[in-house]
C-alpha cells in the first residue's frame, strides 16, 4: 500500500467513525479532499505537509456528521428560542 493510500483509508475510517459517509478523494493542488454526502464537512489528506501543516486534516476528522460547523450563538440561541 502506498503512503497515499494508507493515509487516504485513515482519514475515511476517522470520518466514518464520527458518522460520515464520504465521497472519493479528489486532487486538489498538493492535497487530496473528500466531503460527507450527509452534512458536506471536508477531510483533506497531505502527503508531504509544509512545516505548519498536518498530513490528516478537516472538519470531517474532528466534528461527529450532523453537527453544525459553526455552533450558534447566545444572541441567535435567544432568537431561535422566543420563535418558538
Ligand atoms: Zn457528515
Amino acid at each position: 500500500m502506498t503512503k497515499l493510500a494508507y493515509l487516504k483509508r485513515s482519514a475515511i475510517q476517522s470520518c466514518e467513525f464520527r458518522g460520515h459517509t464520504m465521497t472519493r478523494f479528489s486532487r486538489v493542488a498538493r492535497s487530496h479532499v473528500a466531503h460527507c454526502k450527509g452534512c458536506n464537512k471536508q477531510a483533506w489528506v497531505t502527503e508531504m505537509p509544509l512545516p505548519n501543516d498536518i498530513m490528516i486534516s478537516g472538519e470531517a476528522v474532528a466534528l461527529n456528521c450532523g453537527v453544525p460547523l459553526y455552533p450558534l450563538s447566545n444572541a441567535e440561541l435567544r432568537q431561535e428560542e422566543s420563535l418558538e
